[in-house]
């Protein structure tokens, strides 16, 4: 959304708040100029002029204000003629005329009326300058600024690779000379992604410290303008600062903000000329310059695809939600100030905060900190935890924690499916993770890591795919029973019910139905008994998709409960967790045997 550039706002505000100030005085002065007149009539004043004691008149806008000779004053309405003049100079009387309506804030309307339309247009002249900054050669980027580098590695908990793969950045901050004599070219735009409150801006800054160089912050709001132009030159701005007190570390929040899809806007030039100058700005930065760009976001799909080309922001590091034993040790960090009760299990803490980020947790410490404060106590207590964790789920719906721990098993079983059943099949995309970590709609899931761009899917790995995705709900079977399975599987079965149909319809893939391509024939040109065939056929390969499930979980039941543990145990697993944790069983299996 455009916003108005600040810091016109606060001007104008002040300007307001003078402009009130004078009309008040005006008020107040015209009242007290004139508070000590008496008001009196035409014929008296006449006759007070016939005895020789007005000493002189000022007629103003249809009254006269005059002045006696022993001090006193009179205000009167009265028609000036010609016959009144001469009567008051035969009196000896001073004339005077005021110009115009009289009283200072009657002036002061007449002449803001006149320069109204001058102060207007000299306002947004001034607005423009003052935003434009170096645009317009005057003023700065106010909201860049270096901040205080304290933060170090250590202060971010729980997110060791993320740490891990900013290292390398760390090292070339502190002595880029190295890295140019090697050749070596060093990613120069990184980009942070996950939700909020997963510590980016934190390991931004611990970069910084860590390396002792100067940190940057701006926010990709801030370049969202009303004017076409600004946006622009803030970057441009921002950049120059920060090229300027190289080497330095430039964090940019929100980066979607500034740099989202095109197109999909209401002020459309302006955005295209901002991201257009984030774009050249880090060209010039990739050519040369020690300044690294790290950029956040919780929506990297959101970015336009210029944003996220080579050279510009190609290294992303994900920080996602932190697994128990993170939770634990962001919990640690925060403690670290408080003076905490033996019965205080961070363990326990951990265990029941499923979901929390590192900002909730870091809240979670504070509120436990009050609840001590409160009842006058300095030492925390695990009630003040419990206290404090009602508190903060106040207003947040978290249906992670309304879980039982029965359907919690569910869910680490129905995971632990998919994640034995891809790894037993070779060709199946090799598993990246598996977790209980809620996130977005989903309870849990397993990631896998695609091998590279295919250009085509052999009918093998097809039919592997779709054994994977029934294993969630073969695995919930084989372990409750088939009346206690649940609703979990639906995006499963879409998945795998969408493969088996383009098998049937447009790969060729079902020798039942042949080589026609189904998928691509006009609606309603196939027969009711060939749409009936195409049912059976989906039908019979999804079946025998599941059936491999089955028979694979069924000979790996131990390695299935290993891994369900497992996952209970510490909500995320790798890939070579996974793996290790099957071996294990496996051998146990046979040394039993
Ligand atoms: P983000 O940039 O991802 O939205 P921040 O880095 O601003 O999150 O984190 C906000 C606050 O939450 C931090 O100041 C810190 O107190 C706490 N916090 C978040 N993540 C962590 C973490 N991994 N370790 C320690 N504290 C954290
Ligand atoms: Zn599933």
């Amino acid at each position: 959304m455009p916003t108005l550039p600040k810091r016109p706002l606060i001007a104008l505000a002040v300007l307001a708040a003078l402009l009130a100030a004078w009309l008040g005085f005006a008020a107040w002065y015209d009242h007290s100029r004139r508070a000590d007149e008496r008001p009196t009539t035409y014929s008296a004043l006449i006759e007070q002029a016939g005895r020789g004691e007005i000493a002189s008149i000022t007629f103003a806008n249809g009254s006269g204000h005059a002045v006696a000779a022993d001090g006193g004053r009179y205000r009167v309405v009265m028609p000036v003629t010609d016959d009144l003049l001469k009567e008051m100079r035969a009196h000896k009387v001073a004339i005077a005329f005021d110009e115009g309506p009289g009283g200072l804030m009657a002036q002061t309307v007449s002449v803001l009326d006149r320069v109204a339309p001058f102060l207007v247009v000299a306002l947004l002249i001034g607005g423009l300058l003052m935003s434009g900054g170096q645009f317009f050669g005057m003023g700065r980027a106010t909201r860049v600024r270096p901040e205080d580098t304290n933060t170090v590695f250590a202060d971010v908990a729980g997110v060791d690779e993320a740490k891990e793969e900013l290292r390398e950045t760390v090292q070339f901050l502190k002595d880029p000379r190295r890295f140019a004599m090697a050749g070596a070219r060093v990613p120069k735009g990184i980009l942070l992604v996950g939700p909020p409150g997963t510590g980016k801006t934190m390991l931004a800054k611990a970069a910084a410290g860590e390396a002792g160089v100067p940190f940057f912050a701006a926010s990709g709001s801030d370049f969202v303008e009303m004017f076409v132009g600004l946006g622009a030159a803030r970057v441009r701005s921002l950049f120059k600062t920060a090229r300027a007190n190289a080497p330095c570390i430039l964090f940019i929040d929100e980066i979607d903000a500034l740099a989202g899809k095109r197109g999909e806007s209401t002020s459309h030039s302006e955005r295209e000329q901002t991201l257009n100058q984030l774009l050249v700005e880090m060209d010039g930065i990739v050519e040369g310059g020690e300044v690294v760009v790290i950029a956040a976001t919780n929506r990297s799909e959101m970015l336009d695809a210029a944003v996220l080309r080579p050279g510009r922001f190609d290294r992303h590091i994900h920080v996602g939600l932190p697994d128990v034993a993170g939770r634990e040790a962001i919990l640690g960090v925060h403690a670290g100030r408080l003076t905490l009760a033996p019965d205080v299990c961070a363990r326990t803490v951990a265990r029941g905060t499923p979901g929390f980020s590192g900002a909730e947790l870091a809240n979670l410490t504070n509120e436990a900190a009050l609840s001590a404060a409160r009842q006058g106590r300095v030492i925390v207590t695990m009630a003040d935890y419990e206290a404090a964790k009602d508190r903060v789920l106040m207003g947040t719906e978290r249906r992670s924690l309304a879980l039982t721990a029965h359907e919690r098993r569910l869910i680490a079983v129905h995971e632990a499916g998919h994640a034995l059943v891809s790894l037993r099949c070779p060709q199946a995309d090799p598993i990246h993770k598996a977790t209980i970590i809620p996130r977005g709609g989903a309870l849990g899931m397993v990631v896998r890591l695609p091998e590279g761009d295919r250009v085509s899917v052999s009918r093998a790995k097809l039919m592997a795919d779709i054994a994977v995705a029934m294993a969630g709900r073969a695995a919930e079977e084989l372990a409750f029973g088939s009346d206690q399975v649940t609703t979990g599987a639906e995006a499963d079965f879409r998945a795998a019910t969408d493969l088996a149909r383009r098998m049937v319809t447009a790969w060729g893939m079902s020798e039942e139905i042949g080589f026609v391509a189904h998928a691509a024939a006009e609606p309603g040109a196939r027969s009711e008994r060939t749409a009936w065939r195409i049912d059976e056929e989906v039908r019979r390969i999804t079946d025998e998709g599941m059936e491999h499930a089955r028979r694979l979980l069924r000979t790996d039941r131990a390695a299935l409960d290993g891994i369900a543990h497992a996952l209970l145990e510490r909500e995320t697993l790798t890939g070579g967790e996974i793996a290790e944790l099957a071996d294990r069983q496996e051998e146990r299996a046979t040394e039993a045997a």
